[in-house]
């Protein structure tokens, strides 16, 4: 795949990428540690950020759950996104910035003082809410961001509005429900014992997630040097055109974004492409993970097996041997609802049912 990108961009990015790695950039020197600006890979959407302000939304303390996974730092947003900071001797990886309804920048620079490389695995509102709050920790010194990075085919516009008040509406109903259901839980079943919990909604009559325009276009089997650490990443279209997933081969680590999920699966949709989401999990699957590091649910990671399963549920999808029943997603929306081996995917309601 060819991978537009600017020699500007190339230069700042130097040492991210090791000697051999395909495509965005020449090999070269590492960024010295303790060098502060990227101007060439930062956008600069001056008015859109000022008017992103976390203010009104939650503190970072009260929202965030952040856990260390071993070889990689989780930040949760319980019951909505998970986004991961991976850390090498350089440099660090933060794949996706989450809702942006907390400021996420002073969870990542609590927890290193390398440059961050932020890695979208799509640009689903959900994964990159927090891109205004980093790139302005970043102008104001309070973190190093050597870029955005994302598919090439990635689209980083604004937000629709409606769509975050919608989304604010019914996950108010989400909460509550939970609240409910750990209430039952912490009594009688335990099954939820140590995972993140949600947290209670603050105002989001003032959220708004502005266009970030990605700097990094990123390849499939781009590799990046963390330093003392390699990540692949990988081009995993399915769930989205643009999807892309994080693959560590020396730990058997795999960030998924939202291509394996130990919830629901999204294949419904205009963007969807079940043939395609077939191919990418039957990629991921042929990996050998020892475990996916996925981006919902209270569940962050789960075992390797986990990934073989969803990519045998999408073939039977495809294949037209799950019986599926109308359902729904977590927003409200139709969906066939499909289930093989405890593995859930959602097709379009007004294609691809009961054959
Ligand atoms: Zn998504
Ligand atoms: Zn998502």
């Amino acid at each position: 795949m060819q991978v537009q990108t600017t020699s500007s961009c190339v230069e700042a990015m130097s040492g991210w990428y090791p000697a051999g790695s395909a495509d965005v950039s020449s090999s070269g020197a590492g960024t010295p540690r303790g060098h502060r600006t990227h101007p060439a890979v930062i956008p600069e959407p001056e008015d859109q950020i000022a008017m992103s302000r976390p203010a009104g939304h939650a503190r970072a303390a009260d929202w965030f759950d952040v856990r260390d996974l071993g070889g990689g730092q989780l930040i949760a947003e319980p019951g909505h996104v998970n986004s991961y900071l991976l850390t090498g001797r350089e440099r660090a990886l933060l794949i996706d910035s989450g809702m942006g309804i907390a400021p996420i920048s002073e969870i990542v620079a609590d927890l290193t003082t390398l440059p961050v490389l932020v890695v979208s695995t799509h640009a689903h509102a959900d994964h990159r809410g927090g891109h205004a709050d980093l790139a302005r920790a970043h102008r104001e010194g309070r973190l190093e961001v050597a870029g955005f990075a994302a598919h090439p085919s990635s689209q980083l516009v604004e937000v629709d509005a409606a769509f975050l008040a919608r989304y604010a509406r019914v996950m108010r109903e989400v909460v509550a429900e939970h609240h409910t259901l750990r209430e039952i839980d912490d009594q009688s079943f335990f099954a939820l014992a140590g995972l993140p919990r949600m947290r209670d909604l603050p105002d989001l009559r003032r959220w708004q997630i502005p266009a970030t325009p990605a700097s990094v276009p990123l390849a499939d089997r781009q590799r990046i040097d963390l330093g003392g650490r390699i990540v692949t990443i990988l081009h995993t279209p399915g769930h989205a055109p643009d999807a892309l997933s994080v693959w560590e081969e020396a730990t058997g680590t795999l960030v998924t974004g939202d291509t394996v999920l130990s919830a629901a699966h999204w294949l419904h949709g205009s963007e969807a492409d079940l043939t395609a989401f077939a191919a990418s999990t039957a990629r991921l699957a042929a990996l050998g993970a020892q475990r996916a590091l996925v981006a919902h649910n209270l569940r962050p990671e789960m075992p390797g097996t986990h990934v073989r399963n969803v990519a045998a549920a999408a073939e039977a999808v495809l294949d037209g041997v799950t019986r599926p029943v109308p359902g729904r997603d977590l927003l409200g929306g139709r969906a066939w609802r499909h289930e093989h081996d405890g593995v859930v995917i959602l097709t379009d309601a007004t294609s691809g049912g009961p054959r």
